[in-house]
């Protein structure tokens, strides 16, 4: 096991990685912004170095520095987190030139998991079913229309290097794709400097369902079960669950054998996530593969009670997974709420502040995963996840009633949060069902404004 090893991420995060070294006593050296100088990762960590200004591209994106920082204080390892550098290749590869060892996959897998259009034609090839869509890059506006016309409407113009659910255009009739096609190959040349484009049949009434999988570097791989991730605004998830309810045990052990057959296709090794869509027939469709812990990785572990994070640095330093996939069991119902400093009242906009009162939830079955605390300045320059509040409870029933009251229990003061609109989603008929799809919080949104303006 490492003895040192740096974390090249901020808040939720970077904690929650500290904690899982802490755990298995490894010291953790923080590297931060100098907006994050006075963070709880920092508080938290063994040691922390200074990496650059606030600006991410000068701090948290600056691989030299990130580098120099783990060269300098002895560190073994980086573990990346999510965002930021954690799904570039060209890091991994630059660490394992420093001989210090990336806590992720190979830079291979990386590289090819971050292209949709190899990612789609890898599945394909190792068998895992994908949605309908362009073999490759679209080359043309012409071979777009073919296509869409073959495969029928809406389509969906989606990034080959994009993510976030960033840039993506669905298209309902031809003159809508014609009109799309140049937009949206701009914007991803500018938001993501990969113009490609490639077409899939939208799917209209899907779920977003993923599996977590974990593999060591000694060819054992098992999946820990799926996490119900539909319930998103401008596919942007903000609440997820494990398990789904539309996933009975034998749904879960094929998906789960799909996810492994991709795993095992591209030799993957760590903590990773396969996303599929979930139509109401029981069909699943591959649309990526992250190659990282997620943000939603606490649903898994409460529900199998696997450390998935700890088990990303045992695999890293070369340590057998010693967990066979009968030994996974799902147990009960996990949910977590992502809270943003934004105010849903104004279409999300973020919200910047002090927080000046900080009182998190407790109680049985309640778990958070918060870099905040009283008088703890929130940047403008990142995301604004706040805290992830988890419930878990043996039942679905009694998880949404426990996030109800651990929501109504916590106190945030200084900045706007997504909870109120949250508690309005816990109360809504559709989520209290399990009946989600991707596009029902739209519609829940678009009444709760209609409703507020109105009273
Ligand atoms: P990103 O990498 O930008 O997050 P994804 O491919 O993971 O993009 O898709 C994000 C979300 O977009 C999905 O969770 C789903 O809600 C929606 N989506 C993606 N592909 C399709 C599709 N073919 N049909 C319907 N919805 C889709």
């Amino acid at each position: 096991m490492f003895s040192k090893i740096l974390i090249a991420n901020r808040g939720e995060i970077a904690v929650r990685i500290v904690r899982a070294c802490h755990e298995l006593g490894i010291r953790a050296v923080v590297a931060y912004s100098e907006a994050d100088r006075y963070s709880l990762a920092v508080r938290t960590a063994d040691e922390a170095v200074c990496i650059g200004p606030a600006p991410s591209p000068r701090s948290y994106l600056n691989q030299s520095a990130l580098i120099s920082a783990a060269l300098i204080t002895g560190c073994e390892a980086i573990h990346p987190g999510y965002g930021f550098l954690s799904e570039n290749a060209y890091f991994a590869e630059i660490c394992a030139q420093y001989g210090i060892t990336f806590i992720g996959p190979s830079p291979d897998a990386i590289r090819l998991m971050g292209d949709k259009v190899e990612g789609r034609n890898t599945m394909r090839a190792a068998g895992v079913p994908i949605v309908p869509g362009s073999d490759g890059e679209l080359q043309s506006i012409e071979e777009a229309v073919e296509l869409a016309n073959a495969m029928g409407y809406p389509v969906l113009l989606k990034p080959a290097g994009g993510g976030g659910g960033r840039g993506m255009r669905v298209a309902n009739d031809e003159a809508e794709l014609n009109r799309f096609y140049l937009t949206a190959k701009s914007e991803a040349e500018a938001a993501f400097g990969n113009g490609a484009l490639l077409l899939e049949k939208y799917l209209p009434k899907v779920r977003h369902v993923e599996i977590q999988v974990l593999a060591d570097t000694h060819g054992h791989a098992i999946h820990l079960g799926e996490r119900d991730c539909s319930s998103q605004r401008r596919h942007q998830k903000i609440v997820e669950e494990a398990p789904s309810p539309a996933v009975s045990p034998e749904l879960r052990a094929r998906m789960g054998e799909a996810a492994l057959k991709g795993v095992r296709a591209i030799n993957y090794v760590n903590a990773g996530t396969m996303e599929f869509l979930l139509d109401p027939e029981g069909n699943f469709y591959f649309i990526e593969m992250n190659t990282r812990i997620q943000v939603e990785h606490p649903v898994t572990e409460l529900v199998t009670g696997i450390d998935l994070v700890r088990w990303q640095l045992r695999i890293a330093s070369g340590e057998h997974l010693t967990v066979q996939q009968s030994d996974v069991q799902i147990r009960g119902h996990a949910i977590e709420c992502r809270v943003n400093a934004e105010d849903p009242e104004r279409d999300f906009m973020p919200s910047v502040g002090e927080i000046q009162y900080y009182l998190p939830p407790g109680g049985p079955g309640v778990r958070v995963d918060s870099h905040l605390y009283p008088g703890y300045m929130v940047p403008g320059n990142y995301d604004s996840l706040l805290a992830k509040m988890l419930v878990w409870a043996p039942n679905r029933e009694e998880a949404i009633a426990r996030m109800k009251r651990a929501l109504t229990e916590t106190v945030i003061h200084g900045v706007k949060t997504t909870i109120p609109f949250q508690l309005v989603l816990l109360d809504d008929e559709v989520f209290v069902d399990g009946d989600m799809s991707t596009r029902y919080v739209a519609e829940i949104m678009t009444n709760w404004l209609a409703s507020k303006t109105t009273t």
